[in-house]
């Protein structure tokens, strides 16, 4: 029995009636299926924002519930004709609905959010979204049930907020789910810790929930719909028409995700590369059935170009000085533990001889800064911690063998005046990155991308402006 797994996420989920339309979609494939469905749009926000408020202010969340529940019965009500199953979903979303607001009483009346509760509340955007799904499917006349993640057994290593699946253990517990000819949703973006506690899987987890679901049933492809056509050459709001992508290898995509492009969760090629099960990323909104971008195994062959040109603001440096410090045996690895034991992970290293820079989320950038000046080397003389800046990536299979690319884009940056902090490349073959100012960072984008493509005529394929001087 070969299955199929199939991704909506909150773009897909943003007015009452998109409940159907997926409903609609999903009828459209010959069961087994499996249905991964994220958080209605912008609900894990909210709940976030209720969780804190409840936390720090002592206000209970009292208009938040009340609007929320209003919104997910309307839902019901909207897309659920049959009388019997309007009853019975409403009950079942009723019943999460009160664990929610015992949730938040339990936070507000201790005025503290710790994680597990955090993470618990979180993944209630997900399971609501699957009660009312699975409703909307059976009042097709479809046959659906509800999986949860803690039942059929997904689990985690344990982290809260950012967990990863455990793979292996997962695929001895599925064994005996998951086994009719019928349809499953799943609510995605959680798993469960050994000990049985709601482990998020980061922000856009559900892309790796179903991703792991897809490896762990040994699926025919994992299906992800959007409310864009796929990857493109571009972000759209920055450079002039972007083309689409028709393919990418699971490495062009992870790196893509990970510099920022924000179609896929970075992790959701991992669990499915082993196993060669493609992606397909098709866009709602259009009526072709036909994917807008597939991602699978590197065809191999020469690089002809950069497929895609990325971006991100959430990266970050912290700079350590002193004289040496680079090339000073021990320095290094000093300094990497103490990050490590602060808990912050470093994305890249990059030394000379007087400094050592540290790529990091913008997010762990005060934690790091902090832990080295309590701890740091003697050595080091002075820490500079720099935020506002943006990492510019150009991704495509073997860009780091093929000489030159790095220098035309640095050509086309200069053009513009904009001065190039960091260059780096080699830590994938499939990744050139540069740091930039913050400032720089538009026009640093749209410099490199007008340089690789030429205007696109239509959305489906894209050309090099010059294949050739790509080359030096
Ligand atoms: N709802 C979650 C989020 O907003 C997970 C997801 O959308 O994949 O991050
Ligand atoms: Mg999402």
């Amino acid at each position: 029995m070969s299955f199929k797994v199939i991704k909506f996420g909150g773009s897909n989920l943003q007015v009452a009636t998109d409940f159907s339309r997926c409903a609609e979609i999903v009828s459209g494939y010959e069961a087994p299926c499996v249905i991964v469905l994220s958080a209605f749009f912008k609900v894990t926000d909210h709940l976030k924002e209720a969780a804190m408020q409840a936390s720090e202010s002592g206000d209970f969340p009292r208009i938040f519930i009340e609007e929320f529940s209003d919104a997910c019965f309307e839902q019901v009500k909207v897309n659920i004709d049959d009388d019997l199953l309007v009853d019975q979903t409403g009950k079942e979303l009723q019943d999460l609905l009160d664990k929610l607001t015992r949730l938040f009483r339990g936070v507000h009346s201790i005025g503290e959010l710790p994680p597990t509760i955090y993470d618990t509340i979180l993944s209630y955007g997900e399971r609501i979204s699957a009660v009312i799904f699975n409703g909307v499917l059976r009042s097709k006349n479809l046959e659906s049930s509800l999986c949860l993640p803690e039942d059929f057994g997904l689990v985690t290593d344990g982290e809260f907020g950012a967990a990863s699946i455990r793979l292996k253990e997962s695929s001895k517990k599925i064994k005996g789910h998951f086994t009719g000819k019928q349809y499953y949703v799943v609510p995605g973006f959680y798993g469960i810790s050994d000990e049985g506690k709601t482990t998020l899987l980061g922000r856009g987890g559900t892309d790796y929930s179903a991703a792991a679901l897809a490896y762990l049933l040994d699926a025919e492809s994992l299906d992800v719909w959007k409310d864009v056509a796929g990857f493109q050459t571009g972000d759209p709001k920055i450079v002039r028409n972007p083309g689409t992508i028709d393919f990418l290898s699971y490495n062009e995509a992870a790196e893509l995700s990970y510099f920022g492009a924000r179609i896929l969760h970075p992790r959701t090629v991992e669990p499915l590369q082993p196993k060669n099960i493609p992606v397909r990323i098709f866009n709602i909104n259009s009526p072709s059935k036909k994917p807008g971008t597939v991602i699978g195994p590197d065809p191999g062959g020469e690089f002809t170009g950069p497929k895609s040109i990325t971006f991100s603001r959430n990266f970050s440096v912290l700079k350590l000085k002193g004289p040496g410090v680079g090339i000073k045996p021990g320095v290094l690895a000093r300094v990497a533990g103490i990050m490590d034991s602060a808990g912050v992970n470093i994305s890249s290293v990059f030394t000379s001889q007087t400094a050592i820079c540290f790529l990091l989320q913008g997010s762990d950038l005060k934690k790091a800064r902090k832990a080295i000046k309590v701890q740091a080397p003697a050595l080091i003389s002075d820490v500079e911690a720099i935020s506002d800046i943006a990492l510019v990536a150009l991704v495509g299979e073997g860009i780091t063998r093929k000489k030159g690319v790095a220098a035309k884009a640095f050509q086309a940056v200069a053009a513009e005046n904009i001065n190039v902090e960091i260059i780096a490349a080699g830590a994938s073959t499939a990744a050139v990155y540069f740091v930039v100012k913050e400032s720089d960072c538009e026009r640093a984008v749209s410099a490199t991308h007008g340089h690789f493509y030429t205007e696109c005529l239509n959305q489906d394929s894209y050309q090099h402006s010059d294949l050739t001087s790509v080359v030096l």
